[in-house]
């Protein structure tokens, strides 16, 4: 089955509005006509200024994360209602670094998922192992775990507007690859997975993007596998020639 290739950029905590409007203008004329999807995720402060931007054009914004509440005490949060005003097109949930340094548990990104979902969001789910549970032989284990606690509660149909990204916690912004063979093996994991949850049919539709220090330079050989649709790209979509390269791998 083809599926198409969505490549998107999590800016994390990069882009005052002025910088996020320049790569824009930056991306703009080399993206026109890609038969790909692009998506970029700048921060909450630049998403108004990205989605003026993209007017027009192709590329889809995302936000880094969201509230899983819809509204009430949670100071610094933003809500999905926040995010549908600005026009937001999709969230990503459940980032190695959510987990990491704001505790987020698989319970959480669920609930959170759920709530997306429900607000016709688009979701980019993330999941991966660390270095010692690689290490340990566990990854396929544990993106099991995380892709069933992720999917709870989650209908067949909800599928459609769900994306996995697979990102390997000990290749994020360390220049550390998975090989191309490794990171295809996990993808094939999360896709049966899929199967044995849904069906054959939903399985082969999802998109699993694969993240983790991808680059112009291996971004081909990544995309040559049979189960990778796409990259979220964290450092190497900060600069416009390095995401164009990235998203037009294959011109
Ligand atoms: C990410 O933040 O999702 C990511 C994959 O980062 P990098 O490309 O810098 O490894």
């Amino acid at each position: 089955m083809t599926r198409q290739k969505f490549f998107a950029g999590n800016w994390k905590l990069w882009g005052t509005q002025a910088e996020a409007k320049a790569l824009i203008a930056a991306l703009a004329t080399g993206i026109q006509g890609s038969k790909h999807r692009i998506l970029v995720a700048p921060p909450y402060t630049a998403l108004a200024a990205v989605k003026q931007a993209v007017k027009g054009g192709p590329i889809l914004v995302g936000a880094q994360d969201c509230s899983a509440l819809e509204s009430g005490a949670r100071t610094g949060e933003i809500s999905v209602g926040m995010l549908k005003e600005l026009g937001v097109d999709v969230i990503i949930l459940g980032h190695s670094e959510r987990r990491q340094f704001h505790n987020e548990t698989d319970k959480l990104v669920n609930d959170k998922l759920k709530l997306a979902l429900k607000h016709g969001f688009e979701v980019i789910y993330c999941n991966g192992e660390t270095l010692a549970e690689r290490e340990a032989g566990k990854a396929s284990e544990v993106v099991i775990r995380q892709t069933k606690e992720a999917l709870a509660g989650l209908s067949e149909a909800d599928l459609g507007r769900l994306t996995i990204a697979y990102e390997p916690v000990w290749a994020i912004g360390t220049g550390k690859t998975a090989t191309p063979k490794d990171a295809n093996d996990i993808h094939q994991v999360i896709r049966k997975t899929i199967a044995e949850l849904y069906t054959k049919k939903a399985a082969d539709a999802i998109i699993i993007q694969y993240g983790g220090s991808v680059k112009p330079d291996n971004v081909k050989e990544l995309m040559a596998m049979s189960d990778i649709d796409g990259a979220l790209v964290g450092g190497a979509s900060l600069k416009a020639d390095s995401f164009l390269a990235i998203c037009t791998f294959d011109k």
